[in-house]
């Protein structure tokens, strides 16, 4: 199986002008530049679904370009609505996988009574190779990467399904971003391509578990992009335990990384802490947590941990549990007193397995579902 598709079939989806133009090129002959960037805007700014769609285009074209090509879809298959108004997709892809998004709607509301803010999460792989052992996508493994194409289409699909204009992108759904770099990059660079007009870069984070070399290249992307590590641990000996891949990138390693993603971008950096009782929640780790968060200019996502038994974990997966909330108001306090800019994640969707970390297919369909 290839698990690292650039595009599947002849999807001209996610692919920039000069792409677009080399694969007409290939298929059908040359034709005007112009050209190449009408069809670009029809793909990615008018959200065409059809070549017929692309009015603008002689109709002999159109039918070449229908005879030859494809604009990629993926289905809804499911749609799981939280109490907080969170909703979860579930899509089909093209070859039969499956992936999920999450909308989330910010509990602060406008004078309409409207959430201010709509935060899609979007997935990046078919599953996860890193076997975090907290995380519930992690009992999926890796069946493969996200082809550039399917991952702007979970942000299309979820606009066009709702009718809700998305303010906010998180790269947090399942899968590391970082281990499908490219399709990534380039997704990145249609979302925030000024042309497009889609939605500006200073919104969206990408979240890494942490690959040093990766996130050294990525600074220098010019994407403009935040960038948040899950950190959750400042010793290696437990950031291991949790996170395997910390044995083969220290935090010492990753720290040095995010230095230079700060010094190359001029962004400040997010760590992300998920708070696990009696495991990284004491006034020590507090204290490191803040030394940490000090070298740069940045802020603490505190997470609470999102259940995720229904993955059957084994092993120390088995023994996790939220911090209290006393041990929880604690540590934001202590950080906050050691002057670190902290944030508390909302658990947001976490009654439809839909919270930071929850995304797996174990169980589905959801009995909350609401249909298509
Ligand atoms: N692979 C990337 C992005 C996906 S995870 C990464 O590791 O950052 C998105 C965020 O959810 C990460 O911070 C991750 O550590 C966190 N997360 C994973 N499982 C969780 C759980 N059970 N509860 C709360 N947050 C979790």
């Amino acid at each position: 199986m290839n698990r690292n598709p650039k595009i599947l079939s002849n999807d001209l989806l996610g692919l920039s002008q000069p792409e677009i133009l080399a694969a007409i090129y290939s298929k059908i002959g040359d034709i005007p530049a112009y050209r190449g960037k009408q069809i670009y805007q029809w793909l990615h700014a008018k959200r065409a679904r059809s070549f017929s769609e692309m009015t603008q285009l002689p109709a002999d074209l159109r039918s070449l370009l229908d005879e030859q090509f494809t604009i990629g879809t993926i289905s809804l298959a499911h749609r799981s609505m939280s109490e907080d108004g969170t909703i979860k997709f579930l899509f089909d892809l093209s070859d039969g996988f499956q992936i999920e998004s999450v909308l989330i709607p910010s509990e602060m509301r406008d004078s309409k009574g409207e959430a201010r803010r709509k935060t899609l999460c979007l997935s990046t792989q078919v599953g996860c190779p890193l076997d975090c052992k907290f995380c519930a996508t992690a009992s999926m493994k890796l069946k493969r990467n996200l082809t550039t194409s399917e991952i702007l289409q979970q942000y299309f699909e979820v606009e066009r399904l709702t009718g809700e204009r998305i303010t906010n992108v998180v790269y947090m759904g399942m899968g590391e971003p970082l281990l499908n770099y490219d399709n990534v990059v380039r997704s990145l660079r249609i979302l925030t391509d000024p042309e497009l007009d889609i939605i500006g870069s200073k919104r969206i984070t990408v979240s890494t578990s942490g690959l040093p070399e990766e996130i050294r290249k990525f600074a220098h992307e010019k994407l403009g992009v935040k960038l948040a590590l899950s950190l959750h641990a400042t010793t290696d000996e437990l950031r291991s335990k949790l996170m395997p891949i910390n044995r083969a990138h220290p935090i010492k390693d990753l720290l040095e990384a995010m230095d230079e993603y700060y010094k190359v971008t001029g962004i400040p950096v997010t760590y992300e802490y998920i708070l696990f009782e009696g495991l990284n929640d004491s006034d020590a780790d507090a204290r490191r947590l803040a030394k940490i968060a000090r070298r740069l200019p940045s802020k603490v996502n505190v997470i609470p941990f999102h259940r995720i038994d229904f993955t059957n974990p084994v092993g120390i997966g088995a023994e996790l549990h939220p911090a209290t909330d006393e041990h929880f108001i604690r540590f934001n306090d202590l950080l906050r007193a050691e002057g670190v800019h902290v944030m508390v994640r909302s658990s947001s969707g976490e009654d439809i397995e839909a919270a930071c970390g929850q995304l797996a297919l174990s169980k589905l369909p959801h009995p909350i579902a609401i249909g298509i």
